[in-house]
């Protein structure tokens, strides 16, 4: 079983660019930028993973501060992004998404554009290289402002279609609920932008149908607690809406007090659309093979299982639908080798 894992074609929707930098890129890059108060890399790398567990996604998200330092220059940014692609095509992801906020880019100077298109250099260098097809999804936070949320939807506006698929909101949804930035995702809806929304991941499930209704979310991050009420389930399947669950860092923020209370299996039998990720390769230190296995170990999860996510990734993965067929294709027939199909 474990190396069928590794050799299936896998698909990943949920990643953040910033919290999936190799671990010895970040170090060497922050030993050129200042004075390192750690003994060595080992001692660094246990600061930007987490072990096993952590006590809340306030924890987690303090990971996140050793990237953004050196994500500031445009060379660091297409490496970074290079890097994370060369990654996952040796573990044969055959599509991904990579997710960044352009705004927590630019403190020292770089402008959105600069950001956004060593992003880009990044995805087309590697596609050139390694054949990885990859798309960006631009990050709204949730603490800063609604008019910080229009500026981005708009800057960005001009890629749509050159490599970026789709908007998101991130970032703390206790204080900061999907209402407060309607009007730039009412815009990005215009603009033609997918849009996929943080929602109820720390346990806030009204903000699951406020982000479809409001928002207009075709897929949802995370949305474990929409386990609390059949009527949100209930409109995820009506809908279509697909939910991109990242069981281990799930697990790691807290999102669900123990294993048992992880809903997935609830979702499947409920008929929802599930999608595996990994959130935060480096931050959870996970991989979609790592994903799988625990699927397999907590939760029984069987091949056929597996195979329904990566078919579920397949349809909810922001691509046109000529592109979506080449990559159907391309993964039956790797199953078909494979002899899983
Ligand atoms: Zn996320």
């Amino acid at each position: 079983m474990i190396n069928i894992l590794k050799e299936l074609p896998k698909i990943e929707l949920h990643c953040h660019l910033d919290g999936s930098v190799r671990p010895e890129t970040m170090f060497e890059l922050l030993s050129e930028k200042e004075e390192l108060s750690y003994k060595g890399f080992k001692e660094f790398e246990a600061l930007v993973k987490v072990k096993d567990e952590c006590n809340s996604l306030v924890e987690y998200l303090k990971k996140f501060k050793y990237p953004l330092k050196i994500m500031q220059s445009q060379e660091n940014i297409e490496r970074i992004t290079y890097e994370l692609l060369e990654d996952l095509n040796m573990q044969n992801v055959k599509y991904v998404e990579i997710r960044f906020a352009p705004f927590l880019h630019t403190g020292e100077g770089l402008t959105f554009d600069e950001v956004v298109k060593s992003v880009l250099r990044g995805m087309e260098r590697a596609k050139k290289d390694f054949g990885i097809i990859s798309n960006a999804i631009l990050i709204c936070m949730r603490d800063e402002s609604v008019e910080e949320s229009i500026k981005v939807v708009e800057y960005g506006a001009k890629y749509i279609g050159k490599g970026v698929v789709a908007v998101d909101l991130a970032g703390n949804e206790k204080d900061f609920p999907p209402e407060l930035h309607e009007e730039a995702f009412k815009l990005a809806f215009q603009k033609g932008y997918n849009i996929t929304i943080h929602a109820g991941e720390t346990g806030i499930e009204e903000n699951i149908p406020k982000s479809i209704e409001l928002l207009h979310a075709q897929r949802i991050g995370h949305g474990i607690a929409a386990a609390k009420d059949p009527k949100i389930m209930e409109m995820l399947k009506e809908k279509n809406i697909f939910l991109e669950m990242c069981p281990i860092s799930n697990l790691q923020t807290k999102a669900v007090e123990s294993i048992e209370d992880y809903p997935i299996r609830n979702f499947m039998e409920k008929w929802l659309k599930i999608t595996v990720n990994t959130d935060n390769t480096t931050v959870s230190n996970t991989s979609l093979e790592k994903e799988y296995n625990f699927l397999i170990k907590k939760f029984n999860f069987n091949i056929e299982d597996i195979l329904e996510l990566i078919d579920n990734s397949i349809e909810a993965a922001f691509l046109q639908e000529s592109e979506r067929i080449y990559l159907r294709k391309t993964i039956e027939d790797e199953l078909i080798t494979m002899e899983l199909i």
